[in-house]
């Protein structure tokens, strides 16, 4: 047995709960049924579910598990909502991995030791565990199909037998949505990775789900055409973890909503239809626009398996600064000036604050590009064909409100200049836990809910801003970076570990705060296993009863992505 589930909902002593052990539930929390049943060196992952007070619950059955003797118990939460797993759900037995294996020959189906594979346990965590290693789910099988023909084969399969399944691309989705929960099937489309055309004149790319978005922009720049996405975690997510994300990113200000830019999908319905709708029109007028349920769906209605995107000219002429400025609101009026000023070659605007810069300067080890150091710093890019585009820069760099800033001289300094911006999330998340919160607010209160947190995490005794290294809160910082030019702010709060205590300091806070200013708890990141339950924070009931049935229809035996995206239905 490597993973232990623990059920702390009665903030009591913990109840086991383990698959492979199901009767254990019952018998209530006793460290005596974890070592007759297994070897404790074995227990690798001890996962906490609780709607709060795991926290201590969890630590105290580890400390005593590691003084038995076992070794790399990592401890986790996962969710604040599933506690149990779905009993509907079959486990899997030796006769799904044979017909697996017939579909996609073995070397394409990864199964864990326990079940009778080779796969090594670290192989597997890959796909068990998120970006942020918040969430961790305890798969034993994953499968890497090649085509939407074996796509649909599995998931016909999967369907008839009640199997759950989990889809995955990337692995770099922050709300928890691209990894198991429990023991559900990995679908992974890393394997589904070709470019199937690009028409050369209006540049439209027909692509596999499991192209990865940088090698797409560079395959589409050899033509002189730019993908319409573009975020800091390029190097590995899939153009298909974005189209089911809806990701936004900081090309949104030029090109708009993957909702524009896809111009078509091949789809794989849980009953195993393929829905091939790989349209290269622009226009098209002919009824319900059924690729639009499919962006931003996160693997809960069908697998996305392939992508057509309208892909943009190349700008030849391409401006970036960093720029100082001492508030918020000049940070705001910098950007209401610069869409005046600049226009159509406006192509990004993006803001971070003082604490962002400062960890990030530190983890690149590398200086401030300005000469001195400012509460904010805004990266303005502009781009187009025309190479005298920096003297409007430079005109925005004078309008009186910054204090300092600097041009960009060549490629080089403009990608270190975005590395600053696009650095922020991953160095946050090597400075501690990370919570993400990815919220639109409208741009007059943007920043607000920064100080807002601040002052509830001091106020509980747990942060202090500015202080000193030598006194120790289990809040490091609250951060706050974004694309002001989508209402879109990140609010970061790093934290020793993550923690039902913190966790209950900030939510539901944050999202009654969104809710208050008409916001959403989710601008780009998605619901994944993170915000179900807050989806009431920003949609009313009837647009969730209608997302239930579009659920329903799609996948009326619930084995997509089960436990995420939509609130439970009590
Ligand atoms: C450093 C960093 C920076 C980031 N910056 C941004 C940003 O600026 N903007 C932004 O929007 N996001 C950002 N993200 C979040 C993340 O990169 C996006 O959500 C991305 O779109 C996820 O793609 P993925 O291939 O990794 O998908 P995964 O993480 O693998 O999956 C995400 C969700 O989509 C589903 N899914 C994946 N592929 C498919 C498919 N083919 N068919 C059906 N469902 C599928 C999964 O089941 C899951 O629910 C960032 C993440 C990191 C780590």
């Amino acid at each position: 047995m490597r993973n232990i589930y623990l059920n702390c909902v009665k903030r009591t002593e913990p109840v086991i709960r383990n698959p492979n052990f199901a009767r254990s539930a019952k018998a209530g929390a006793r460290l005596g049924f974890v070592t007759q049943k297994c070897n404790i060196h074995s227990v690798r992952n001890v996962t906490a579910f609780s709607k709060s007070g795991a926290d201590s619950l969890r630590d105290d059955f580890c400390t005593k598990l590691r003084g038995l003797g076992a070794k790399n118990i990592q401890s986790r939460m996962m969710g604040h909502v599933v506690s149990q797993r779905d009993s509907r759900f079959k486990k899997l037995g030796k006769e799904d991995l044979d017909y697996f294996k017939s579909v996609l020959s073995e070397s394409r189906v990864l199964v864990s030791k326990e079940m009778g594979g080779n796969a090594d346990p670290t192989e597997l965590d890959t796909f068990n565990t998120d970006w942020l290693s918040k969430y961790v789910g305890h798969s034993q099988v994953v499968l890497f199909p090649t085509s939407a023909q074996e796509v649909s084969k599995v998931l016909k399969y999967c369907n008839e037998n009640t199997i759950a399944v989990c889809v995955q691309g990337g692995n770099t989705g922050l709300v928890g949505g691209s990894v198991p929960v429990f023991d559900e099937v990995v679908l992974s489309l890393s394997k589904m990775d070709k470019v199937r055309s690009l028409d050369k004149d209006s540049g439209a790319l027909v692509c596999d789900a499991g192209c990865i978005l940088e090698s797409l922009d560079d395959y589409v720049g050899e033509f002189g055409f730019t993908m319409p996405i573009d975020l800091g975690a390029k190097g590995s997510c899939h153009i298909g973890g974005n189209v089911s994300t809806n990701a936004g990113g900081i090309r949104y200000l030029r090109y708009g909503s993957l909702h524009g830019s896809v111009l078509g999908l091949e789809v794989v319905l849980p009953d195993g239809t393929i829905i091939n709708n790989l349209s290269t029109l622009r226009k098209d007028s002919t009824g319900y626009d059924i690729k639009q349920l499919f962006v931003g769906a996160e693997g809960t209605i069908g697998v996305v398996t392939g992508v057509s995107i309208a892909t943009a000219r190349r700008p030849t002429s391409v401006n970036v600064a960093v720029l100082g400025v001492n508030s918020y609101q000049d940070v705001k009026n910098t950007y209401i000036q610069s869409r005046k000023d600049l226009c159509e070659i406006l192509s990004a605007f993006e803001f971070w604050d003082a604490r962002c810069m400062d960890t990030v300067l530190t983890g690149f080890n590398t200086s401030n590009p300005l000469s001195g150091d400012y509460p904010f710093y805004v990266l303005i890019e502009t781009s187009g064909s025309n190479d005298e585009h920096d003297e409007a820069v430079e005109k925005t760099m004078e309008n009186g409100l910054v204090q300092d800033g600097t041009l960009a001289q060549g490629k080089t300094q403009i990608s270190k200049m975005w590395s600053l911006r696009e650095g922020i999330p991953t160095v946050l998340a090597q400075t501690g836990a990370t919570y993400k919160y990815d919220i639109s607010i409208p741009i007059n209160q943007l920043y607000d809910i920064v100080h807002d947190t601040e002052v509830r995490l001091e106020n509980a005794g747990i942060y202090k801003k500015d202080a000193a290294p030598s006194e120790n809160y289990p809040v490091k910082s609250v951060n706050g970076y974004g694309h002001i030019g989508d209402g879109n702010l990140h609010l970061n709060i790093v934290a020793d570990k993550f923690d039902d205590k913190i966790t209950d300091l900030l939510e539901p806070f944050v999202y009654e705060w969104v809710e208050n200013v008409a916001g959403s708890v989710s601008a780009e990141h998605g619901l994944g296993i993170m915000k179900p339950e807050c989806l009431k924070y920003t949609k009313n009931d009837q647009i969730v009863s209608v997302m239930r049935n579009i659920k329903n229809m799609f996948d009326p035996n619930g084995i997509m992505n089960p436990y995420k995206y939509l609130p439970e239905n009590k």
